[in-house]
Parts: C-alpha cells; sequence; structure tokens
C-alpha cells in the first residue's frame, strides 16, 4: 500500500525516459526540489529517525546528494563531507575505484573531511546498484567513520542497492520504491 506520502513524493518525481540512454528511465527529482512543500517533507522523512541522535556529518554523493545532504545536515546540526568525482577536490584526497555499466570511475573525499570514530549518515538521491553508495561506505570507512546509516529519496528495488549495502552492515532507509 501507498502511504499519503509516497504518493506526494512519487507525483513530485518526473520520470525520463532513454535518459542519458535508451533504455533508462531517468528519475529526475529537480521537479522535487522545485516544489517547497515536497522538497520539506522528504528532507523531514530522511531525518525523523535521526532526530536527537547525535550525528556528527552527513556525506553527501555528487551532485544531487549535495543538496538533499545539505538540507540534512542542517536539520541535525551535523557537518557536510562532499564526496565528489575524482579531480574536483582541492586538498589531499582519499579515493575508491568502483565499477560502472560500462568500466571503472573514482570518487575522492578530503583526507581530513572525516575523523576515526565520527558518526556518519550518507545520502543520495537514490540508489540502483548501489555501486554508487558502495564505494562512498569504503571511503568512510576507510577513515574511520561509523556509518550510522545510508538515506535516500529512492529506491530501485529490481537492481538490489539496498540488499548489497544490507550485507556490508549498513542500515538503508528510503522513501518511495
Ligand atoms: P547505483 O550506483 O547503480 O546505485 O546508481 C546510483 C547513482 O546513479 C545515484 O547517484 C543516482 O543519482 C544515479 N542513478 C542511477 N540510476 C538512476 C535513475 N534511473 N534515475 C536517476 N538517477 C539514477
Amino acid at each position: 500500500m501507498t502511504s499519503a506520502l509516497e504518493e506526494a513524493l512519487l507525483a513530485a518525481i518526473r520520470t525520463i525516459p532513454d535518459y542519458p540512454r535508451p533504455g533508462i528511465l531517468f528519475r529526475d527529482i529537480t521537479t522535487l526540489l522545485g516544489n517547497a512543500r515536497a522538497f520539506r517533507r522528504a528532507v523531514d522523512e530522511l531525518v525523523h529517525p535521526y532526530a536527537g541522535s547525535k550525528i556528527d556529518k552527513i556525506a553527501g554523493i555528487e551532485a544531487r546528494g549535495f543538496i538533499l545532504g545539505g538540507a540534512v545536515a542542517h536539520q541535525l546540526s551535523a557537518g557536510f563531507i562532499p564526496i565528489r568525482k575524482k579531480g574536483k577536490l582541492p586538498h589531499e584526497t582519499v579515493r575508491v575505484a568502483y565499477s560502472l555499466e560500462y568500466g571503472l570511475d573514482e570518487m575522492e573525499m578530503h583526507v581530513d573531511a572525516v575523523s576515526a570514530g565520527e558518526k556518519v549518515i550518507l545520502v543520495d538521491d537514490l540508489i540502483a546498484t548501489g555501486g554508487t553508495a558502495e564505494a562512498a561506505v569504503r571511503l568512510l570507512r576507510q577513515m574511520g567513520a561509523e556509518i550510522v546509516a545510508a538515506c535516500f529519496v529512492i529506491d530501485l528495488p529490481d537492481l538490489g542497492g539496498r540488499a548489497r549495502l544490507e550485507a556490508l552492515g549498513v542500515e538503508v532507509r528510503t522513501l518511495i520504491a
């Protein structure tokens, strides 16, 4: 059964067929971000279970994870860590390679972005295969962070990302599937 919240969020997300390639149904959250009520509800729901908990940092995955993650960080009075595609961060970084549908890519984080033992929530707009989020989890854990949860607005359950993160011992929170 779909809740009123899920219906409202689903209605605020635009689907673009065959973008960026034929056969892909691209879930475009720019319409949700542009809808003040839907944006607030999505952020409130992502934050809700962690309100009152001590969260040190929110790690957002480039680029849509920056927008949602920044809002979540503000709500939880946490710091923000940008996790970026390689070559974009100015200071010394740690880097992890991960596989895409075709070939490999790398993502980076500043070496001093997180300290050992800090409690971190990972945020992105959508989880599909989970490859991107898994790479981010590995980066954060490499620096000693404790991953409290990984939060996404959208889950594409057929692609198995949630199970992949749960197998790494990461709690996964998604708002709509
Ligand atoms: P994955 O690594 O397969 O879990 O893919 C997740 C990343 O790719 C996220 O950063 C998403 O923003 C993006 N992504 C993957 N599939 C889609 C889709 N169908 N619509 C929108 N974004 C997607």
